[in-house]
């Protein structure tokens, strides 16, 4: 008999690390295996637990209320806030959409008013729910631009975004301004705190400069803030918070109008593993507010080592002064951004590789975790040399033809064959002599390519080697 616990840790060898601080995307590191150790324990005892009905398994509504507890201390959320458990900062937002959406509906064609920097996530929402987004250039320091933002806002718009901080630059947006500009208009105003919501609130008690952005700011109505990022909770939930009841409400999915039990749901899931919510409660229990001060502290430590590696590199440079854990660096002329991330990895450092966006160039995104401070002395000798090997290697060439067809074509022209092509073209996806796809190990081409891409053709090229990439396996 095979040990499928034997192959499956074989397989998690093809992986990003998620322990030791050196995958600076994606996951998040405390550092400290008591905290691995209880998240696993509680997902283990709770995988099979459905908080579906909350009667049913009343322990998880019970440690879902407390989450929200604490969420709602850290947010200065008056007495009448509440909050659901989703599975991620991606369904808290789609929730917050919808919610807006179907608290107003009365309006045909619902907008609403983002930063151009606000996270994809809201594209998602826009798609799924009919609801146009209305996009606002941003300042020359990336934050939202208030005035613009107001100005945008009509009577269509059901929903104003602001993020705490933004992922791609890591700045708060100044949510007073926005968040008044929508109370002023009776409209609903949403922060995204996906990634900071967990660590700003102690960046301020540690005494750093943080701009309100929390329920104490006059106009937030709802806050999303995930715990599996900086509450180093397992992957599977993100928390959603209403300034009281009747914002939810909305929120709420009820049918019986079928032969089965009344169908009843806080959130778009209906069957919800306990997993995630046992492993966040028990890892919150674990650390708590003490704990998380210090972790906070410890990857704020990290970032100011970070920013001053980055500055004394004359290739290097900040994008933007960090608020919180989050650092986009770009490179001057002489290195290629995307080979720098290549040569990290090569040297055991993940960093995610941001393309041209608008007038801004490619840049590298850092999402700093406590469990890299130990580190920061490595990650800095690893980044000099990157940089190094780099400038050494010279610019990366995209292969005139391929971009010459990308440049040429619309994306939605293009058939099926085009894009084996284009996939095999840029190296995307190359076949290996057994038949199967096989992942390039270097990007910087691959990158390079998809940087002279246009938005839509990027979306497509990626849509066509991610459903090259999905195929069962027989
Ligand atoms: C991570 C993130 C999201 C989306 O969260 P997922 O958990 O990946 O679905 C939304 N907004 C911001 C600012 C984020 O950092």
């Amino acid at each position: 008999m095979p040990d499928p616990l034997e192959r499956l840790r074989a397989l998690q060898g093809a992986d990003l690390p998620v322990h030791g601080g050196r995958t600076l995307a994606y996951v998040y590191d405390a550092g400290d295996p008591a905290v691995d150790r209880v998240a696993r324990e509680a997902v283990a005892a709770y995988s099979a637990s459905n908080a579906l009905d909350p009667t049913a398994f009343p322990s998880l509504l019970r440690m879902e209320n407390e989450l929200v507890g604490f969420t709602c201390r850290l947010l200065d959320a008056p007495e009448t806030a509440v909050g659901t458990v989703t599975s991620g900062g991606t369904e808290s937002i789609l929730l917050a959409v919808q919610g807006a959406r179907d608290s107003r509906p009365e309006v045909a064609r619902p907008r609403m008013v983002l930063p151009q920097t606000a996270h994809a996530a809201f594209h998602k929402a826009a798609h799924y729910f009919g609801v146009e987004p209305v996009l606002v250039p941003v300042g020359p320091d990336f934050r939202a631009d208030p005035a613009a933002m107001a100005a945008a806002v009509d009577d269509d718009t059901v929903l104003v975004v602001a993020s705490a901080p933004s992922y791609a630059h890591g700045v708060v947006d100044p949510v007073t301004e926005i968040a008044a500009a929508a109370a002023a208009r009776g409209i609903r105003c949403h922060v995204d705190a996906c990634i900071g919501g967990w660590v700003l609130p102690y960046a301020a008690r540690i005494g750093r400069d943080v701009p309100p952005w929390t329920f104490a700011v006059d106009g937030v109505t709802s806050i999303s803030l995930d715990t599996h990022k900086y509450a180093y909770a397992p992957k599977g939930t993100s928390i959603l918070l209403h300034r009281d009841p009747a914002l939810r409400r909305p929120q709420y999915f009820a049918s019986a109008a079928w032969p089965g039990y009344t169908m009843l749901n806080a959130t778009t899931q209906s069957t919800r593993s306990g997993g995630p919510v046992a492993g966040t409660w028990a890892v919150v229990e674990h650390i708590g507010d003490a704990g998380y001060l210090e972790l906070a502290g410890q990857a704020l430590a990290a970032v100011d080592a970070i920013v001053r590696c980055v500055e004394a590199e004359p290739a290097l440079r900040l994008v933007a002064d960090p608020d919180s854990t989050l650092v986009a660096v770009a490179t001057d002329d002489s290195c290629d951004p995307f080979t720098v991330t290549d040569e990290l990895l090569e040297r055991g450092w993940y960093v995610q590789p941001q393309l041209s966006f608008g007038a801004g160039g490619p840049t590298i995104h850092l999402s700093v975790s406590a469990g890299t401070l130990p580190h920061v002395g490595e990650l800095a000798t690893a980044l000099r040399d990157s940089v190094a090997a780099a400038r050494a290697a010279g610019p990366v060439t995209v292969d005139p033809d391929v971009v010459a067809v990308i440049e040429a074509l619309d994306p939605a022209a293009l058939t099926d064959a085009d894009f084996n092509g284009l996939l095999a073209a840029s190296g995307l996806v190359a076949a290996s002599a057994a038949g199967d796809l096989e992942l390039p190990t270097r990007m910087a081409e691959v990158n390079a390519m998809l940087d002279v891409a246009s938005p839509a053709m990027r979306e497509a090229l990626l849509v066509a080697f991610l459903d090259r990439l999905q195929r069962p396996v027989r």
